[in-house]
């Protein structure tokens, strides 16, 4: 059962939080003691009650008096419940509104019936009912917590993550339509884990917001990184990104071209999303799929992007062929229906095909379905 985060409960006690302080009051509520004014409520009370981790929207107004406070989660402007501790003997944990302030909740409760279709019953208040939807109140969930192994988040400020969506998430008909007759190159997508490694020049201004040097990742005429999808990464001789940049010398290649770039691809092999390229016991490889022009902010062309990891000694992803759209399928579904005619690398079947306009400009990937079920995603 999820939680439930605004409930309509009775209150069951009023304390006093203090012999001193006459002001304020711990009322109790379903276990939770929350602090209120003194004479606000008294025991019996029906009320409505928000969580802690409760997040209330900026844009009701009965929540305005929590404004200093308000911050962005999930796009949304608001307020977390949280444990309050305004001494070090009082803890407050949740909120607590009378139901009258709340006429939608009290409308609920008139008109509608039980999930068993019975009319709304206390035993339902009590168990089952809740009311975030109503008031669109969401949970809030913090960030996934830094990893110890992380230098920093992935520097989004100045190079792009590698996400790609589907064909089907841009309206595919408008990629027919709008990019049919440009030239696209078509890859296969491997299913590793994305890596990105970037060189930016000490002379290039964001040099200096970069986190900590650490190691190998300063040159003498830049800084050196590399991340996950989300994270830059410590230099470790256990991270397998770090160990495999290191086999192939990545930094010191990048310092030599002397430009500020990112190279992205493909890290797969042992213990990488269950080594679906079936690499030997501890071996790992990267597989150039793209790269992130950081002086000029854009991305590096296609064909600029094989030159560039074979001027660094990487491999490339599998390149299909380069070929107007149109004249390499009709639509979509044709699209997909082309991911199973060929195998991957290693001989391993492909989850997808990845394709990317020669200038830059429009990249989308498409997925075999039927391999997301085989591989139980
Ligand atoms: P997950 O992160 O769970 O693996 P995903 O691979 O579908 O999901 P998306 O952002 O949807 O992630 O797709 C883009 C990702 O595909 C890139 O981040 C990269 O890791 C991976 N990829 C593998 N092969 C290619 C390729 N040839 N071209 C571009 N991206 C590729
Ligand atoms: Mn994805
Ligand atoms: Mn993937």
């Amino acid at each position: 059962m999820p939680r439930r985060l605004v409930t309509v409960r009775p209150i069951s006690a009023i304390e006093p939080i203090s012999s001193t302080n006459k002001t304020k009051s711990f009322a109790t509520v379903g276990g939770w003691r929350v602090v209120v004014q003194t004479g606000t409520f008294k025991v019996g009370d029906i009320v409505v009650f928000f969580e802690i981790d409760a997040f209330l929207p900026a844009t009701d107004d009965r929540f305005k008096k929590f404004e200093k406070r308000f911050f962005t989660f999930n796009t949304q402007l608001g307020f977390r419940v949280q444990t309050e501790n305004p001494n070090p003997n009082i803890i407050s944990q949740g909120l607590i509104f009378p139901l009258k302030e709340f006429p939608e909740i009290r409308n609920a409760l008139n008109t509608h019936t039980d999930f068993h279709g019975k009319p709304a019953t206390t035993e339902w208040l009590k168990t089952e009912a809740c009311f975030e939807d109503l008031l669109g109140v969401t949970k809030f969930e913090k960030p996934p917590p830094f990893d110890a192994r992380a230098l920093g988040q992935f520097p989004v400020a100045i190079i792009q993550k590698t996400d790609i969506q589907r064909i089907q998430s841009t309206s595919s008909n408008k990629i027919f339509e709008g990019w049919g007759n440009k030239v696209f190159q078509e890859t296969t997508k491997m299913d590793g884990q994305s890596m990105t490694v970037f060189f930016v020049l000490k002379t290039h201004p964001a040099c200096a917001l970069l986190p900590g040097a650490d190691g190998k990742n300063v040159f003498e005429n830049g800084r050196f990184g590399v991340c996950s999808k989300n994270q830059e990464l410590k230099e470790e001789s256990t991270s397998p990104l770090w160990r495999t940049a290191n086999r192939l010398g990545l930094g010191a290649q990048l310092s030599r071209l002397g430009k500020s770039v990112a190279v992205q691809g493909e890290l797969v092999g042992h213990n990488i999303n269950q080594n679906r390229e079936k690499f030997p016991v501890n071996e790992h490889d990267f597989f150039v799929f793209g790269a992130w022009d950081v002086e000029k902010q854009r991305r590096v062309p296609p064909r600029q992007v094989e030159g560039l990891a074979q001027a660094i000694g990487a491999k490339h992803v599998p390149v299909v062929g380069y070929g107007i759209l149109r004249d390499i399928a009709a639509n979509p579904l044709e699209l997909e229906a082309r991911v199973p005619t060929q195998k991957g690398y290693n001989g391993q079947r492909r989850e997808g095909l990845v394709f990317k306009e020669v200038n830059g400009e429009c990249q989308f990937k498409v997925i075999d379905k039927t391999y997301l079920l085989e591989h139980d995603e």
